[in-house]
């Protein structure tokens, strides 16, 4: 059953936000369906968004497949509209928001039951939470959060009354990083989480760290589409982006093909940790890896048409990747994607955008 709900501001502008917002939409790839000059429809997996303008006010109308995607799409919306009106998205209000809200419908606490050791260098969490069917579909990714300040109790996320997730801050500010679902069970009631170890890294020592019954807050899920293209693949990551791989090639069809570069313990065979794969495989030492993987994809490129191209990693190897899947491999948007994981020497928060 789809969710819905639709809001309409009075602006100085309206149509100026209307072109702003429409614009935005568009840079995400999503091209508007012009209903009339002043209406415009846009469809993205499975939800629509609706913007109109009456020259005093913009209408905005929402509906999508859940109601976690629905909190996303109302709060993009009013982050958008907060860039050209911060009062007026200040003032925004939802139809479907009668009542406060107290905490965002993605959120929840997630429980430890167990840790494992799945390969040298990462760590499986084993968690359990009220309701785990929620985080079964929409996306691979969560954002995983404890208190900055380990000493103090946990004041997790709550809703403005403009949709809006209202971060605490100060002393209860929270830290807050993206991980993936490795696998979610509802008939359990659990999920697998697994952590690369690396000292220092707050949700990293909590991993090694936390007794069972410990608890830990989770936002989501979202993104980590599978690829469309099937055929010529390249799929690349470290030690960080096995979890994403090992859940891409579960989703893979049996006649996928192409080429998989991963970081992975020498100590240890991919298979025990990677689903099957008709892929051709690449391991290479998590400590070589970083210097390695760029000249190891372009070697693959050079002798293979590659007709999409994912990479997940650290900063500097995703940059360098993003550019050969534009301009050596020729790929458009859509067709590669190459993200930055984690940053040397830099820490990364979830809530800023990821480059
Ligand atoms: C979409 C997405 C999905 C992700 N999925 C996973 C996942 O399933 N499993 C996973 O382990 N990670 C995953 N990551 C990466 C994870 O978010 C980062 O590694 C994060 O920084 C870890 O948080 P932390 O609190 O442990 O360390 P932070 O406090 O963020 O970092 C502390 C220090 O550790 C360094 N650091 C961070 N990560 C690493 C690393 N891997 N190796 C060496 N040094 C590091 C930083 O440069 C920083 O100096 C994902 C990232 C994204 C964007």
């Amino acid at each position: 059953m789809s969710a819905q709900s639709s809001t309409s501001v009075t602006l100085p502008d309206a149509r100026a936000a209307f072109e702003h917002v429409s614009a935005h939409i568009a840079e995400h790839g999503i091209e508007p369906e012009p209903l009339s000059a002043a209406h415009h429809r846009f469809r993205y997996e499975g939800s629509t968004i609706q913007l109109q303008h009456d020259g005093a006010a913009l209408t905005i109308a929402l509906e999508a497949p859940s109601p976690n995607m629905l909190y996303f799409l109302k709060e993009s919306a009013a982050l958008h509209l907060a860039e050209i009106d911060p009062v007026a998205a200040e003032g925004l209000r939802w139809s479907d928001q009668t009542a406060p809200v107290h905490q965002p419908v993605n959120f929840s606490e997630l429980t430890l039951l167990r840790r494992s050791r799945t390969i040298p260098g990462m760590t499986r969490l084993t968690l359990e939470a009220e309701d785990v069917g929620v985080l079964a579909d929409g996306g691979l990714h969560v954002k995983l959060m404890l208190p900055a300040n380990r000493t103090r109790a946990p004041v997790w996320p709550s809703v403005a009354a403009n949709g809006v997730t209202k971060w605490p801050k100060g002393d209860d500010r929270l830290h807050v990083r993206y991980f993936t679902l490795r696998s979610v069970r509802p008939e359990a009631g659990e999920v697998d989480i697994d952590v690369v170890e690396h000292p220092g890294g707050m949700i990293s020592d909590w991993a090694l760290e936390a007794a069972p019954s410990d608890r830990i807050g989770v936002m989501g899920p979202g993104g980590g589409l599978p690829p469309e293209q099937q055929e010529g693949l390249l799929l690349a990551g470290d030690m960080t982006a096995l979890p994403p791989i090992a859940r891409i090639l579960e989703s893979l069809n049996p006649e996928a093909s192409g080429h998989l570069v991963i970081a992975f313990p020498e100590s240890a065979d991919p298979a025990s940790y990677l689903p099957p794969t008709t892929l051709d495989l690449r391991s290479v030492a998590p400590e070589r890896f970083r210097q390695e993987v760029v000249p190891i994809v372009q070697a693959i490129g050079a002798e293979h048409r590659i007709r999409n191209a994912w990479f997940g990693g650290e900063h500097a190897n995703a940059q360098a990747l993003r550019q050969i899947f534009k301009r050596d491999f020729g790929l458009a948007q859509g067709a590669q994607l190459s993200v930055a994981y984690w940053r040397q020497g830099r820490r990364g928060d979830a809530r800023r955008e990821t480059d």
